[in-house]
C-alpha cells in the first residue's frame, strides 16, 4: 500500500516581454512514510559522516560534533517536504527552443534560465 501520489500541474512560463508559453510539471507528493524514510536517508547520511569521522585523527574534534549537528538539521529539512517538482518541459516564450524544467522544491513560482537563449523566466501555476 502506497498513499504517496503524483501528479501532472500545468504550469505557464513566463519570458521577457510577458510573452508566455504553456507547460507541465510533474508533482511528486510524498506520504508520511516517504517523508520518514527522506528524512531518515539524508539525516542517516551526515549521521554516517560523523560516524566515519571517528576514525579520523584531530579532524574528529570537529568532524564530529559538526556532522552531528547536519544530521539534526537534515532530518526536519527532508521529512518537512511534502511535496516535490519533479520536471517537466515547455517551450522557451523568447526563442522557442524545447524548454526542460528542472527538479526543484515545490515552491512557487519557480525560477529558470533556458539553456538556448540563457532568458531568465518564471514559471507559474495555472489553477482552473
Ligand atoms: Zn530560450
Amino acid at each position: 500500500m502506497n498513499s504517496s501520489s503524483q501528479y501532472i500541474q500545468n504550469v505557464v512560463v513566463i519570458g521577457k516581454n510577458k510573452s508566455s508559453n504553456p507547460g507541465q510539471v510533474e508533482i511528486h507528493q510524498f506520504d508520511s512514510k516517504d517523508r520518514l524514510m527522506r528524512g531518515l536517508k539524508s539525516g542517516g547520511l551526515f549521521f554516517g559522516l560523523a560516524l566515519f569521522s571517528l576514525f579520523i585523527p584531530l579532524a574528529h574534534f570537529v568532524l564530529v560534533p559538526a556532522f552531528l549537528i547536519a544530521s539534526f538539521i537534515a532530518f526536519p529539512v527532508a521529512y518537512g517536504a511534502k511535496s516535490k517538482v519533479m520536471g517537466g518541459s515547455s517551450q522557451c516564450p523568447d526563442c522557442q527552443a524545447i524548454f526542460r524544467i528542472e527538479k526543484s522544491a515545490d515552491q512557487w513560482p519557480l525560477e529558470d534560465v533556458c539553456s538556448q537563449c540563457q532568458s531568465h523566466v518564471t514559471i507559474e501555476k495555472v489553477t482552473s
